[in-house]
């Protein structure tokens, strides 16, 4: 990784009356030290040309870069990017596509765009153009040499945006880092009840960052790292993500790529076990998540789509007593459907779903969503009910990742010998 040395000018007479916190040299030092950027010094200082002359040549002189804030506006008192401009001895002119951009914005806030503002469109021809997110100054990276002036508005928010999404990039292309990412895979809470379990450790990290984020019946954790290369990168995600599957327990079923789905079928194959399933309301949903992989053939025999009652009984045995008396939507069915899989197909372990997809055959005993899972292995066959929110195929879809964390949860009680 290359080193490179900076300082920060903040530009503005207000900085110098006290009549505002300069917090934003605060913010662009914390992000550099992130990148690796060593920042020497930091300048206040006023909107006055001889003075950021002097500035730029001194600091220039010592460092790599300079990196300002303020004096991007549309005033006369806004000069930082012409004298950043005078230094390097570069000419500006009106760059065509800026000054759309500008007259656009303008025409959004419904604000007439008077002549000053055209110089918020002017560039030298070889200036990387820094797109404003928030405001309608642009800033600019300009190069000699390579030394470089970097020029940031002063509102907070729209420099903090723009140093983020334009700059960020920039300068890790400069100090040849890259960026590394590791995800944790969560099922069965809520990205709420994740973000709970481990709060401290998202505040606490800054590289890595750690970002939940949530998907259909499942959620994630993204682990990201800047370093000088991958390598360096997985060093300093590694204990961070240790520390998460440590906190989050058998509530993670992957780090990486591996579906739910890839999950259950490497544990089946690691203990030796195979599997069947019979599915109602999922309609094969499940079965079909399992066959997306690769070599389960050799832990996967067979599934049933038993959607009738008279198919639950002539296919799998169900009695005809239980669904009088419990219903097809029932743990005590959704436990003869495993048990009687497990029993025709010979498999070790065995699935089973039966639920109410809605729209419509919901009770009030039993609303749509209402779901019954079974799990039938070595001889014993626990049972679940869970209720889902969603369309019919939202229900659906929750209904066989949930089928899915359920073998899982109870292949993680089994140990291989
Ligand atoms: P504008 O288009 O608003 O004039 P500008 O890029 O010219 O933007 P300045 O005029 O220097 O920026 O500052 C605009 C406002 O941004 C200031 O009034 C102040 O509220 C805020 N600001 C500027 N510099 C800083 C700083 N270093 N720290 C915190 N806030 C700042
Ligand atoms: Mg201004």
């Amino acid at each position: 990784m290359k080193n490179i040395s900076a300082s920060i000018v903040s530009i503005g007479t207000e900085l110098l009356l006290g009549e505002i916190v300069n917090t934003n040299s605060q913010y662009l030092s914390v992000e550099l030290a992130k990148l690796g950027i060593d920042v020497y010094e930091h300048r206040t200082i006023g909107d006055n040309r001889e003075r950021l002359l002097e500035c730029f040549d001194s600091l220039l002189r010592k460092y790599d870069m300079v990196i300002t804030t303020g004096g991007l506006g549309p005033t006369v008192d806004d000069i930082s990017k012409e004298t950043a401009c005078e230094f390097f001895g570069m000419e500006m002119k009106v760059i065509e596509e800026e000054l759309e951009t500008l007259r656009e914005i303008f025409r959004r806030y419904g604000r007439v765009m008077t002549e000053n503002n055209n110089k918020q469109a002017m560039f030298p021809v070889d200036a990387v153009i820094l797109k404003n997110g928030a405001g309608s100054a642009p800033g600019c990276i300009l190069e000699r040499n390579g030394k470089r002036i970097i020029l940031l508005p002063g509102p907070p928010n729209e420099m903090k945006l723009m140093f983020d999404n334009e700059v960020m990039p920039h300068l890790m292309e400069l100090t040849g880092s890259v960026l590394y990412s590791e995800v944790v895979k969560v099922c069965g809470i809520g990205e709420s009840a994740m973000e709970e379990l481990v709060l401290d450790i998202i505040n606490s990290s800054s590289n890595p960052t750690v970002a939940p984020y949530a998907k259909t019946g499942e959620c994630r954790l993204r682990v990201t790292a800047k370093a000088q290369n991958a390598e360096k990168a997985k060093e300093l995600t590694a204990p961070v993500v240790k520390k998460l599957v440590e906190r989050l327990g058998e509530n993670v079923y992957t780090v990486g790529e591996e579906t739910l789905a890839a999950a259950v079928g490497r544990m089946l194959s690691e203990k030796g076990l195979t599997i069947s399933g019979a599915e109602s309301c999922t309609g094969g949903m499940v079965s079909s998540m399992l066959v997306e992989n690769p070599g389960i053939s050799s832990v996967f025999i067979e599934s049933c789509v038993t959607y009738s009652n008279s198919s639950k009984i002539r296919q799998l045995g169900v009695t005809e007593e239980t669904l009088q008396k419990y219903g097809a939507v029932s743990e005590q069915c959704a436990k003869e459907m495993a048990q009687g899989m497990a029993g025709r197909s010979g498999s070790d372990t065995a699935y089973s779903v039966t639920g109410i997809a809605g729209p419509d055959g919901g009770s009030v005993e039993k609303p749509v969503g209402t779901v019954c899972f079974g799990f039938h292995f070595k001889g014993n066959t626990v049972t679940k009910t869970a209720k889902f929110h969603g369309s019919r195929n939202v229900i659906r879809m929750r209904a066989s990742i949930y089928m899915l964390d359920m073998v899982r949860r109870e292949l993680l009680k089994f140990r291989a010998h």
